[in-house]
């Protein structure tokens, strides 16, 4: 389904219709639009890990929380692994990162999950028979990690979930277009090669739909907004493209 862009508290975000069909779950996939950030940052920067100052680091977050009406913000520093944090009120600080964790999890409604990100995926899961959300970092390391699946895995062991009840919603990040990977036989296993779509090229979107289909997800429960962001410059930070820049959030929490 495509996504809706909406403008809560005056900053851009996108929404997916799968998951705003639930009341009780609030979420955004910002751009980089609407913040203070100056410079290669401009304007909307979440990262403290990117040179961006501090303090407007913290002033862009806490637009965001207001944006979409949450008591607070989680974020990680994110290091392509698989290690996952469940975030309470205790971990949760606008100015303080959860330490080296791609997968967040929380059941603490008011408290928003932000993963940051520039041409890597947000996948967001939310589980509304048991009232479980997760955001998870996704780059192509955690694709080859297969971290959707330890992401289901752990809403499973450590809540119950069940599969076939999870709703997932994945953001704007590289697209097929601009996907290249030119050492590719060395740096993805061979199970990967047929998401190749022209010559150096790969299908992300594809592999993360069907990496969250093996963990046993339904179809109509996967909505992928189709929007890249090394191509729109004006509206999304991109590693790829820009190499000194800032990074995005998207966010999904549970209404207070
Ligand atoms: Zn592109």
């Amino acid at each position: 389904m495509p996504f809706d862009l909406e403008q809560p508290g005056g900053l851009p975000s996108y929404r997916s219709s799968l998951l705003a069909a639930f009341p009780e779950v609030v979420h955004g996939f910002f751009t980089r639009l609407g913040g203070v950030s100056p410079g290669p940052y401009r304007s909307l920067n979440l990262s403290f890990g990117v040179g961006d100052q501090g303090p407007l680091v913290v002033r862009n977050r806490e637009l965001v929380r207001q944006a979409l009406g949450l008591t607070g913000l989680a974020s990680a520093t994110q290091v392509h692994g698989c290690r996952e944090s469940l975030v309470t009120a205790a971990n949760a600080a606008p100015d303080g990162e959860i330490p080296d964790a791609d997968i967040l999890i929380t059941r603490q409604p008011g408290l928003g999950l932000l993963i940051k990100q520039a041409d890597c995926q947000a996948v967001m899961l939310y589980d509304p028979v048991r009232r479980v959300a997760a955001n998870v970092h996704c780059g192509w390391r955690g694709q080859v990690a297969n971290i959707l699946g330890e992401a289901v895995t752990r809403l499973r062991e450590r809540f119950g979930c069940r599969p076939e009840d999870l709703v997932a919603a994945l953001g704007p990040s590289l697209g097929p277009c601009c996907a290249e990977f030119r050492h590719y036989r060395r740096e993805f296993p061979a199970e990967l090669w047929p998401y190749q779509v022209r010559p150096d090229y790969f299908d992300l979107w594809s592999l993360s739909r069907d990496q969250l289909l093996a963990a046993g997800l339904k179809s109509h429960c996967i909505d992928i907004a189709g929007i890249c962001t090394r191509c729109r410059e004006d509206e999304f930070f991109s590693y790829r493209r820009d190499r000194i820049t800032g990074r995005q959030g998207a966010v999904i929490g549970i209404r207070d």
